[in-house]
């Protein structure tokens, strides 16, 4: 069981990390992928990682909400670090609260899908009130090598359609799955379970029975487990699966 999708670099876990970690390790949870934000949480991110080298892995990227005028040169002081990436993230586009800088967020993000070419590396997409734009830029680079997630996907069977389209790519799934008021759960009935993998999106979007509280790996087997009641199979057929799709995308 993988978490591939936890920030949990950030302050929320500051007085707790170790024993997150350790949850995490008890729960089954046999790695996390850390997502970057911006250029100040790359040091927090690698502190991590360098602390938990074989448990936690990490990406670079530009998350769209703290993209800003200056976003190349951000992106050209952070292009070094990919070396130690498993994958260009967080990427992509957000038109939800603030659309201010949204010809700098189109031009980041396709400045980052160069980035995930020229360095072969997977891509982790964030995506909200933008699938129009995002679509049309994903099916501009259209190219073989591109691989990677749509985390935090959310949305009809007709738009995860839309999205798997683009062969490399999986849905994220996370607690949000879990909420009752979701309509998730029907959409992934028309999803197969090898186009999709497992992540919490820690400290945000805590599944049921936790809702409302700080989200954090361990939680990640309370998804796995609804999955497994959705798709009508065990825990551990959907843990193998999604662990052989995470293989498949970030190697
Ligand atoms: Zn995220």
């Amino acid at each position: 069981m993988i978490d591939t999708h936890s920030h949990i670099y950030v302050e929320d876990f500051e007085k707790d990390l170790d024993e997150v970690v350790l949850r995490a390790q008890q729960a089954g949870i046999e790695k996390i992928l850390l997502p970057n934000i911006n250029e100040e949480s790359v040091g927090r991110m690698f502190a991590l990682v360098d602390r938990y080298p074989a448990y936690c892995s990490a990406m670079i990227g530009l998350h769209p909400e703290d993209v800003r005028k200056d976003w190349k040169q951000v992106l050209e002081r952070m292009e070094p670090y990919l070396d130690r990436a498993v994958a260009v993230g967080e990427v992509g586009l957000d038109f939800y609260w603030d659309a201010t800088y949204k010809s700098e967020q189109l031009d980041a993000f396709e400045y980052q899908i160069e980035w995930a070419k020229k360095y072969n590396l997977p891509l982790v997409i964030h995506m909200r009130k933008a699938e129009p734009e995002l679509l049309a830029i994903m099916d501009r680079h259209r190219d073989d090598r591109l691989r990677g997630v749509f985390h935090c996907f959310g949305g009809s069977k007709e738009s995860a359609s839309r999205f798997l389209k683009h062969e490399g790519f999986v849905l994220g799934i996370g607690g949000v799955v879990t909420f009752k008021n979701s309509h998730l759960a029907e959409t992934l009935r028309h999803v197969p379970m090898d186009r999709i993998v497992l992540e919490t999106d820690a400290p945000y979007l805590t599944p049921v029975p936790f809702r409302g509280k700080r989200n954090e790996p361990a939680y990640v087997r309370h998804v796995a487990e609804f999955l497994s009641n959705l798709y009508g199979v065990s825990l551990e057929e959907i843990t193998e699966v999604t662990n052989s799709t995470v293989k498949r995308i970030f190697g």
